[in-house]
Protein backbone atom coordinates (compact mmCIF):
# COMPACT_ATOMS: atom_id res chain seq x y z
CA UNK A 1 0.00 0.00 0.00
CA UNK A 2 1.79 3.90 -1.19
CA UNK A 3 1.72 6.40 1.50
CA UNK A 4 -1.19 8.04 -0.89
CA UNK A 5 -3.42 5.48 -0.10
CA UNK A 6 -2.81 5.12 3.47
CA UNK A 7 -3.48 9.31 3.30
CA UNK A 8 -6.44 8.70 1.90
CA UNK A 9 -8.07 6.88 4.61
CA UNK A 10 -7.58 10.04 6.52
CA UNK A 11 -10.80 11.80 7.00
CA UNK A 12 -11.00 15.73 7.44
CA UNK A 13 -14.51 16.68 9.34
CA UNK A 14 -14.34 20.30 8.76
CA UNK A 15 -15.61 22.48 12.39
CA UNK A 16 -14.69 19.86 14.31
CA UNK A 17 -14.20 20.03 17.68
CA UNK A 18 -14.87 24.13 17.06
CA UNK A 19 -16.21 25.98 13.99
CA UNK A 20 -13.49 27.02 11.77
CA UNK A 21 -11.16 23.54 12.94
CA UNK A 22 -10.16 21.21 10.57
CA UNK A 23 -9.86 17.47 12.12
CA UNK A 24 -7.71 15.31 10.87
CA UNK A 25 -9.68 11.84 11.84
CA UNK A 26 -7.30 8.80 11.61
CA UNK A 27 -9.99 6.26 13.38
CA UNK A 28 -11.11 5.32 9.80
CA UNK A 29 -7.19 4.14 8.90
CA UNK A 30 -7.56 2.15 11.87
CA UNK A 31 -10.33 0.34 11.30
CA UNK A 32 -8.25 -0.42 7.71
CA UNK A 33 -6.47 -3.34 8.53
CA UNK A 34 -4.37 -2.78 5.72
CA UNK A 35 -3.72 0.98 5.80
CA UNK A 36 -2.92 0.22 9.60
CA UNK A 37 -0.80 -3.36 9.20
CA UNK A 38 1.32 -0.65 6.29
CA UNK A 39 1.57 2.64 8.31
CA UNK A 40 3.46 0.79 11.17
CA UNK A 41 5.36 -1.49 8.34
CA UNK A 42 6.78 1.89 7.07
CA UNK A 43 7.76 3.19 10.08
CA UNK A 44 9.11 -0.06 11.33
CA UNK A 45 11.42 0.04 7.97
CA UNK A 46 12.87 3.53 8.68
CA UNK A 47 13.73 1.98 12.36
CA UNK A 48 14.38 -1.62 11.79
CA UNK A 49 18.20 -2.43 12.19
CA UNK A 50 18.74 0.80 14.17
CA UNK A 51 19.77 0.85 18.10
CA UNK A 52 16.46 1.96 19.00
CA UNK A 53 15.90 0.82 22.47
CA UNK A 54 12.49 2.32 23.36
CA UNK A 55 9.60 4.15 21.64
CA UNK A 56 8.00 6.84 23.65
CA UNK A 57 4.73 7.23 22.69
CA UNK A 58 2.64 10.56 23.75
CA UNK A 59 -1.34 9.98 25.25
CA UNK A 60 -3.18 8.86 23.84
CA UNK A 61 -3.32 7.99 19.58
CA UNK A 62 0.28 7.71 19.82
CA UNK A 63 0.11 4.80 22.47
CA UNK A 64 -2.08 2.84 19.14
CA UNK A 65 0.97 3.40 16.67
CA UNK A 66 3.90 3.50 19.33
CA UNK A 67 2.77 0.45 20.75
CA UNK A 68 2.37 -1.64 17.17
CA UNK A 69 6.04 -0.38 16.49
CA UNK A 70 7.74 -1.59 19.33
CA UNK A 71 6.40 -4.99 18.90
CA UNK A 72 7.53 -4.57 15.31
CA UNK A 73 10.65 -3.87 16.87
CA UNK A 74 11.20 -5.89 19.14
CA UNK A 75 11.92 -3.01 21.60
CA UNK A 76 9.86 -1.28 24.86
CA UNK A 77 7.39 1.24 24.72
CA UNK A 78 7.78 3.81 27.47
CA UNK A 79 4.28 6.15 27.90
CA UNK A 80 4.00 10.07 28.11
CA UNK A 81 0.86 10.46 30.13
CA UNK A 82 -1.77 12.89 31.41
CA UNK A 83 -1.31 14.00 34.73
CA UNK A 84 -2.22 11.78 37.07
CA UNK A 85 -1.89 8.24 35.39
CA UNK A 86 1.58 6.79 36.53
CA UNK A 87 2.03 5.38 39.81
CA UNK A 88 5.73 6.56 41.40
CA UNK A 89 8.14 9.44 41.21
CA UNK A 90 7.32 11.16 37.89
CA UNK A 91 8.65 13.88 35.54
CA UNK A 92 6.62 16.72 34.24
CA UNK A 93 6.18 19.31 31.35
CA UNK A 94 3.52 21.78 31.33
CA UNK A 95 2.61 23.26 27.82
CA UNK A 96 0.42 25.71 26.12
CA UNK A 97 -2.78 24.99 24.32
CA UNK A 98 -4.52 27.42 22.44
CA UNK A 99 -6.77 27.37 25.36
CA UNK A 100 -4.93 27.36 28.42
CA UNK A 101 -2.38 24.94 28.93
CA UNK A 102 -1.55 20.64 29.96
CA UNK A 103 0.90 18.21 31.15
CA UNK A 104 2.81 15.28 30.32
CA UNK A 105 4.34 13.08 32.26
CA UNK A 106 6.86 10.14 32.54
CA UNK A 107 7.97 7.58 34.97
CA UNK A 108 11.33 9.15 36.57
CA UNK A 109 12.89 5.65 36.04
CA UNK A 110 12.04 4.39 32.95
CA UNK A 111 14.62 5.74 30.64
CA UNK A 112 18.29 6.74 31.41
CA UNK A 113 21.87 7.29 29.09
CA UNK A 114 21.61 4.00 27.86
CA UNK A 115 18.46 4.66 25.83
CA UNK A 116 18.15 5.55 22.15
CA UNK A 117 14.47 6.93 21.45
CA UNK A 118 12.03 7.84 19.51
CA UNK A 119 9.38 9.90 20.05
CA UNK A 120 5.84 9.13 17.97
CA UNK A 121 2.07 10.95 17.94
CA UNK A 122 -0.19 10.33 15.54
CA UNK A 123 -0.26 14.02 14.54
CA UNK A 124 2.08 17.22 14.58
CA UNK A 125 0.58 20.02 14.56
CA UNK A 126 1.84 23.84 16.68
CA UNK A 127 4.40 21.26 18.15
CA UNK A 128 3.33 22.16 21.36
CA UNK A 129 3.11 18.32 22.95
CA UNK A 130 6.06 17.14 21.49
CA UNK A 131 8.01 19.88 22.87
CA UNK A 132 7.21 19.00 26.25
CA UNK A 133 7.90 15.29 25.60
CA UNK A 134 11.44 16.45 24.26
CA UNK A 135 11.78 18.23 27.54
CA UNK A 136 10.63 15.34 28.98
CA UNK A 137 13.23 12.91 27.51
CA UNK A 138 16.09 15.16 27.89
CA UNK A 139 15.89 15.17 31.25
CA UNK A 140 15.54 11.09 32.03
CA UNK A 141 19.44 11.91 29.62
CA UNK A 142 18.61 9.20 27.01
CA UNK A 143 19.28 10.32 23.90
CA UNK A 144 16.39 11.11 20.72
CA UNK A 145 16.55 9.66 17.84
CA UNK A 146 14.28 11.69 15.92
CA UNK A 147 10.40 12.21 16.82
CA UNK A 148 7.99 10.28 14.06
CA UNK A 149 4.20 11.24 13.07
CA UNK A 150 1.10 10.03 10.82
CA UNK A 151 0.62 13.37 9.70
CA UNK A 152 1.95 16.48 9.86
CA UNK A 153 0.12 19.95 9.42
CA UNK A 154 2.17 21.65 6.84
CA UNK A 155 0.74 25.08 7.79
CA UNK A 156 1.26 24.80 11.29
CA UNK A 157 5.19 25.38 13.02
CA UNK A 158 5.55 21.87 14.39
CA UNK A 159 8.69 20.67 12.48
CA UNK A 160 10.19 23.89 12.85
CA UNK A 161 9.56 24.17 16.64
CA UNK A 162 11.05 20.44 16.63
CA UNK A 163 14.13 22.05 14.39
CA UNK A 164 14.38 24.69 17.05
CA UNK A 165 15.25 22.26 20.12
CA UNK A 166 17.01 20.13 17.58
CA UNK A 167 15.07 16.97 17.44
CA UNK A 168 14.74 15.53 13.11
CA UNK A 169 11.32 15.01 12.30
CA UNK A 170 9.64 12.21 10.84
CA UNK A 171 6.55 12.00 8.99
CA UNK A 172 4.38 9.84 6.95
CA UNK A 173 1.66 11.91 5.54
CA UNK A 174 1.50 15.95 5.14
P1 LIG B 1 0.12 20.16 18.92
O1 LIG B 1 0.58 20.11 20.34
O2 LIG B 1 -0.55 21.46 18.55
O3 LIG B 1 1.23 19.79 17.94
O4 LIG B 1 -1.04 19.10 18.74
C1 LIG B 1 -0.77 17.75 18.60
C2 LIG B 1 -1.58 16.93 19.55
O5 LIG B 1 -2.96 17.25 19.45
C3 LIG B 1 -1.43 15.46 19.22
O6 LIG B 1 -1.33 14.70 20.43
C4 LIG B 1 -2.68 15.12 18.43
O7 LIG B 1 -3.19 13.86 18.79
C5 LIG B 1 -3.67 16.21 18.79
N1 LIG B 1 -4.29 16.82 17.59
C6 LIG B 1 -4.25 18.10 17.21
N2 LIG B 1 -4.95 18.30 16.08
C7 LIG B 1 -5.43 17.09 15.71
C8 LIG B 1 -6.22 16.63 14.58
O8 LIG B 1 -6.63 17.38 13.66
N3 LIG B 1 -6.48 15.31 14.55
C9 LIG B 1 -6.04 14.46 15.50
N4 LIG B 1 -5.31 14.86 16.56
C10 LIG B 1 -5.01 16.17 16.67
Amino acid sequence: MTVEQIKATIASIPDYPKPGITFRDITPLLQDGDAFAASIEYFAERYRGSQITQIAAIEARGFIFGAALAKALNCGLTLLRKPGKLPGEVLSQRYQLEYGSDELQIRADSLDKNDHVVIIDDLLATGGTVAAAVQLIEQTQASIQEAAFLVTLDELPGEQKLQQQGVACYTLCR
